[in-house]
C-alpha cells in the first residue's frame, strides 16, 4: 500500500513555486523567444547579482555544486599526490570532488556546530596537505577565524563548501568570500534553488575566475581554440533566468527560515531529550536544515509521521563509513563526534512556506513524544 504524503512534508518545492509561477514562466518564455540557451545574457546577469550577494568580484555559474568544487580544485592545481582535508559528516560530494581530481580526501571530525573542528583539521595536516574544505553544514558558518588562521600558518588553500549556505554570514561577512575559490549548490532542495541542477563558484581572484570560466566550457578559450582538456559544466540560461526571479525573494525567504528556527527554539527549549542548535550572534545561519539531536530518533520519526509530519536525517552515514571510502582505510570509531551525532540527528521541516500552525504541529508533536 502506498503511503499518503504527509500533510507537512519535509520539503515542498511546489509550495515555493505556486506564487512565483507567473514570473517563472515569463522568464522561461523570454529565453525561449531569445533562443540563447547556452551562456545567454541571463547567466551573466545572474553571476553579477550573485557576486554582489557574496560581496566578491567574481561568480561563475556552473552546472552543479559538485562541479563547482571539482573546478575549484582543478583551478588551484590540486591533483595526484595532494591531500585535502574536509568534514567527515558532510554530504559525500565534499570528499568525492577531491578523489575525482586524483587527490586524497582526508576526513576530520566535527564540533557541536556540525562543522569541521579546527583542532581536528590541524591534526590532519601532513606535508602533502594542499587545501582545507570547510563545509558550512546546515547553513551555519564554520569557524572561519580559526580555519583561515590555520590555512595561513600552513600555507594551504581554502575552498568553502557553501552548498547549504547561500546568504549566510560569519561576523558580517558572507560565506563564499573567505576562501580562494568557493562552491555553492543551486540544487532544487537548497535554499536558493534552480528547477534542476546548478551551482556557482566564487573567488576574489581574476586569474582564478578566468581559469574556471575556461574549465566549465570544455577548456575553450575561443570557439576555435581549446587550451585544456575539460568538461562541459555550464549553468543553463533557462536556470539562470528562473534563478533571477528567485533571487528577488531570497532575503525574505532567509529571514523566514531564521524566524522558523527561532519558533522551534522557543517552543522546544528545555524539553528533556531534545538538543537544539544554538544561534550565536556572530553568525547568520540560514537553516538549510534545522537539526536537533534526540533520543529514540526512529521512534520519534514514526510518531511525527503518524501526525502528518515528515522529517529527514542529514546524514545517517558519515563519509568514512560509505562503501566508496573503503580505500581511505578508516573504521568505525575513528570520528567519535560525527558518529555519535549521526545516530541522534534529526532534521525538522523549516522551509519558509510553513505556516505558524504547521510549525506548532511539529513542535507540539516533539513535545508530546518527550512528555513535555
Ligand atoms: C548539495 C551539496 C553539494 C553538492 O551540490 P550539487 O549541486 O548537488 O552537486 C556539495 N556539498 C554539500 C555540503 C551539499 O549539501
Amino acid at each position: 500500500m502506498k503511503k499518503d504524503r504527509p500533510k507537512i512534508p519535509y520539503v515542498d518545492v511546489a509550495r515555493q513555486h505556486a506564487p512565483l509561477k507567473r514570473d517563472l514562466l515569463a522568464a522561461v518564455e523570454q529565453v525561449l523567444d531569445q533562443g540563447a540557451f547556452i551562456l545567454g545574457p541571463q547567466v551573466a546577469e545572474f553571476e553579477a547579482q550573485f557576486a554582489q550577494l557574496v560581496q566578491v568580484p567574481h561568480a561563475i555559474g556552473v552546472n552543479s555544486g559538485a562541479d563547482a568544487m571539482i573546478l575549484a580544485l582543478r583551478a588551484l592545481g590540486i591533483g595526484p599526490g595532494d591531500e585535502v582535508i574536509t568534514a567527515v559528516n558532510s554530504f559525500v560530494a565534499s570528499a568525492s570532488c577531491v578523489a575525482l581530481v586524483g587527490a586524497k580526501p582526508v576526513l576530520a571530525d566535527v564540533g557541536h556546530d556540525y562543522n569541521i573542528a579546527p583542532a581536528a583539521a590541524a591534526a590532519a595536516i601532513t606535508p602533502r596537505t594542499r587545501a582545507i574544505i570547510p563545509v558550512h553544514l546546515t547553513g551555519r558558518p564554520a569557524d572561519m577565524d580559526a580555519i583561515m588562521a590555520l590555512a595561513r600558518k600552513h600555507n594551504l588553500f581554502v575552498i568553502e563548501d557553501a552548498a547549504q549556505s547561500v546568504a549566510a554570514q560569519y561576523r558580517g561577512q558572507p560565506v563564499g568570500s573567505f576562501g580562494d575559490v568557493n562552491a555553492f549548490s543551486l540544487h532544487p532542495l537548497k535554499t536558493l534553488n534552480a528547477c534542476g541542477d546548478g551551482g556557482v563558484a566564487t573567488t576574489r581572484s581574476a586569474a582564478l575566475a578566468e581559469k574556471i570560466q575556461l574549465l566549465r566550457n570544455l577548456g575553450l578559450k575561443t570557439r576555435e581554440n581549446c587550451v585544456e582538456w575539460s568538461s562541459n559544466s555550464r549553468l543553463d540560461t533557462l536556470q539562470a533566468a528562473m534563478l533571477l526571479v528567485k533571487l528577488r525573494h531570497l532575503e525574505a525567504w532567509t529571514e523566514q527560515r531564521r524566524a522558523n528556527a527561532r519558533f522551534y527554539r522557543a517552543r522546544l527549549a528545555g524539553v528533556a531529550g531534545v538538543q537544539l542548535p544554538d544561534d550565536p550572534p556572530h553568525l547568520r545561519s540560514v537553516y538549510h536544515t534545522f537539526v536537533v539531536q534526540v533520543d529514540r530518533r526512529e521512534k520519534l520519526r514514526d510518531f511525527l509521521l503518524a501526525r502528518g509530519v515528515g522529517t529527514q536525517v542529514h546524514y545517517p552515514n558519515p563519509i568514512h563509513l560509505q562503501d566508496c571510502a573503503k580505500e581511505l582505510g578508516c573504521k568505525l570509531g575513528d570520528f567519535p563526534v560525527a558518529e555519535a551525532q549521526a545516530k541522534r540527528i534529526l532534521s525538522l521541516p523549516v522551509y519558509p512556506e510553513l505556516t505558524e500552525a504547521e510549525l506548532e504541529t511539529v513542535a507540539s508533536g516533539v513535545r508530546e513524544f518527550f512528555g513535555a
